[in-house]
């Protein structure tokens, strides 16, 4: 069977996707401003849309203007996200984007840059730190700038990569994914990938079973395959580690018969040590040689000069000592 093309997967994805979930409306059906879009953005990150529409929704009520949110405590701003993972660091990171936006226009608005080409908006918002995300940067175009922009964060990247669209990093999936999605489809698409992420594309185990695109997916089997590898893999391991066991006793025991066998051959290494020192104590049982005349006694057993006296000189027949 052909491999379908990224973009006729992707169109069955969103199809399939659409009998299971009930598109949900878009909640900024009109556009929102570029300074709102950061904020969104930001909040939206590894959350659903609606958490993140609602926190929005609460920096517009629960303060008298951006100002009063751009000179708020970090603890403050931290209560407005309760709920969400790493609310410090999204709360540092609006307050920055609003201090920055403030020192370089005086003011929190940067509506002039909507009717500049896409280009050129956004490297202006380069500049800004919130923008090294590439995630807040596709939704300030998605949102705010009129283009067509695909957000992607792990809870999108996740279910793709399962369904074999695999690119190494989030800007390059989003091309992919701006190239194969139109963008009257993107918010949809986007929607329902994040309902299928929080229902069945779970992070570790997937629920597959459950899955509607379950007959599309190649993860299920190759899922499968990589168990039933580590299965036969762990078998081997075990059975060679077995045999090397086996192999292990085998060759101590042949250690231990040979040590046994060795053994009697002891005894006559130790009677043959004697006898380097037998002749010394046969030596000494033996009748001691005269010591023949002017000879001097042995340095090893002949007693010290000053422990005993040297013997007499021998005596010749006269009884006159020999000369
Ligand atoms: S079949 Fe499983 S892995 Fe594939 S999209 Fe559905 S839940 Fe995710």
């Amino acid at each position: 069977m052909a491999t379908p093309s990224k973009a006729q997967l992707l169109t069955n994805v969103h199809d399939l996707l659409k009998k299971r979930y009930k598109p949900k409306a878009d909640p900024h059906p009109g556009r929102l401003t570029v300074l709102e879009a950061v904020v969104y953005g930001i909040c939206h990150e590894g959350m659903t849309r609606d958490a993140a529409a609602k926190a929005l929704a609460r920096f517009k009520s629960d303060y008298f203007d951006w100002n009063e949110v751009r000179v708020s405590s970090l603890v403050e701003l931290q209560s407005t996200l309760a709920g969400f993972p790493d609310s410090e660091g999204r709360a540092r990171r609006i307050r920055k984007f609003l201090r920055q936006m403030f020192q370089k226009t005086y003011g929190f608005t940067l509506e002039v840059l909507v009717k500049k080409p896409l280009k050129e908006a956004l490297k202006v918002l380069g500049e800004y730190e919130a923008f090294a995300s590439d995630f807040v940067t596709a939704t300030v175009i998605q949102q705010a700038l009129g283009g067509h922009g695909m957000p992607v964060d792990e809870e999108i990247r996740r279910p793709l990569a399962r369904l074999g669209i695999n690119e190494p990093d989030a800007a390059s999936l989003r091309s992919t994914l701006e190239r194969a999605v139109p963008k009257n489809r993107g918010v949809e698409f986007l929607g329902l990938i994040e309902d299928l992420a929080h229902d069945t594309c779970l992070p570790g185990i997937p629920e597959c079973p459950r899955c509607e695109l379950r007959k599309i997916c190649p993860y299920p089997q190759q899922h499968k395959d990589e168990l039933q590898a580590a299965a036969s893999h762990a078998k081997s391991a075990s059975s060679k580690g077995t045999a090397a066991k086996e192999k292990e006793i085998a060759s101590s025991a042949k250690d231990r018969a040979h040590a046994k066998e060795a053994a009697p051959a002891k005894p006559a290494k130790s009677a043959s040590k004697p006898a380097t020192a037998s002749p010394p104590v046969a030596a000494k049982n033996a009748p001691a040689a005269p010591a023949p005349a002017g000879a001097k006694p042995s340095s090893a057993k002949a007693p010290k000069k000053s422990e005993e006296p040297a013997p007499p000189p021998a005596k010749g027949k006269s009884g006159r000592p020999r000369s």
